[in-house]
């Protein structure tokens, strides 16, 4: 048996696409959504994932800017751009791109950013909204999450859903969204016992554990949907064999790169045991930017009818 893939690319792209026409149809009555970036110095995954960022809301027709203030900025330089922000009429979202260099009190600063522009959801009023069964903006990846299996045909009412890992980024608002969609929620993490138990108990399956492939054969139910979140990249020779050498082409991807990425579930165990599943790359990473852009027109909306 191999199960179907739900495919986050053409998820994304479907989402683009709406997003893309309710921008147009917003600015044609005069209100241009808006995202700003805040990247403060030069880390180049930063720079990578803002430029992203970035990329997706012009292609959606996001009006967008990107503030780079140099890596020598003091909590209080970077609060007044924050507070800057929140008075710009024609900002609709803010983000303020993680980690910030050390000086920074970066809990302070995402604190200052206004609740109703916090495109990325990590805000506590946000959270708080969402703990209470009201969400307002809500986190990207567990949204996206939410958005892959309504749009994978997969019913998450009544189901027992397992989340592995309980950051506040992604396993604890996962987890929340999922009670809010009547499932039965067990969350786990590294003091859990017998976490192959509990797992196998899901129907639904969330592995954000940033462990590469963790979860094997004897953590998946026969017939589970496995959404795996993780993103980690594999640069050694033996560990790509193991994993991948049921796939000749990637395995050659690797040697040629001498690097690949793998989720926090076993490829192979997930493909031959669960019924549907999120591959890694290509499942739950993109759908995380097309819901920032989904996140800024919300915002939009609430904030500028
Ligand atoms: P964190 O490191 O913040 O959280 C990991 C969680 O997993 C913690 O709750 C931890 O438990 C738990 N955990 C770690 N090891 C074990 C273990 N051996 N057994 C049981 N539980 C364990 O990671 P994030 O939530 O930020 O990210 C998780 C993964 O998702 C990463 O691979 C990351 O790269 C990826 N990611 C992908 C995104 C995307 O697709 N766009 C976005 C964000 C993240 P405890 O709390 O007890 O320490």
């Amino acid at each position: 048996m191999s199960g179907r893939i739900l495919n986050g690319n053409q998820i994304r792209d479907q989402i683009l696409a709406e997003v893309a026409a309710e921008v147009a149809e917003l600015t044609t009555q005069g209100v241009r959504p808006g995202l700003a970036a805040v990247l403060v110095g030069e880390n180049p995954a930063s720079q990578v994932y803002v430029r992203n960022k970035m990329r997706a809301s012009e292609k959606v027709g996001i009006a967008s800017r990107t503030l780079t203030p140099s890596a020598e900025i003091t909590t209080d330089e970077l609060l007044a751009i924050v507070d800057d922000l929140n008075r710009d009429d024609e900002v609709d979202g803010i983000l303020v791109q993680l980690p910030l260099p050390d000086q920074v009190d970066s809990a302070k600063v995402l604190l200052a950013i206004d609740p109703a522009k916090d495109v990325d959801g990590f805000h506590p009023v946000n959270m708080g909204a969402l703990a209470t069964g009201a969400p307002k903006l809500v986190p990207c990846t567990p949204a996206g999450l939410i958005e892959m299996l309504d749009r994978g045909g997969v019913e998450i009412s009544g189901k027992n859903a397992v989340v592995l890992g309980r950051s506040n980024i992604v396993g604890k608002p996962a987890a929340l969204l999922l009670l809010g969609r009547n499932a039965t929620v067990t969350i786990c993490h590294s003091r859990t016992k017998d976490l192959a138990a509990k797992a196998r108990e899901a129907d639904i399956l969330v592995a954000a554990l940033g462990r590469p492939a963790m979860i094997t054969r004897d953590f998946i139910q026969p017939g589970a949907v496995v959404l795996d979140v993780g993103i980690n990249r594999v640069t050694d020779p033996a560990e790509a064999e193991r994993l991948f050498s049921y796939k000749p082409k990637k395995l050659a991807r690797f040697h040629e790169k001498g690097s690949a990425l793998v989720g926090d579930v076993n490829p192979a165990d997930m493909e031959e045991l669960a019924s549907a599943y999120t591959p890694v790359p290509g499942g739950v990473g993109p759908l995380t930017i097309a819901m920032l852009m989904k996140n800024t027109l919300t915002a939009a909306r609430a904030r500028r009818g």
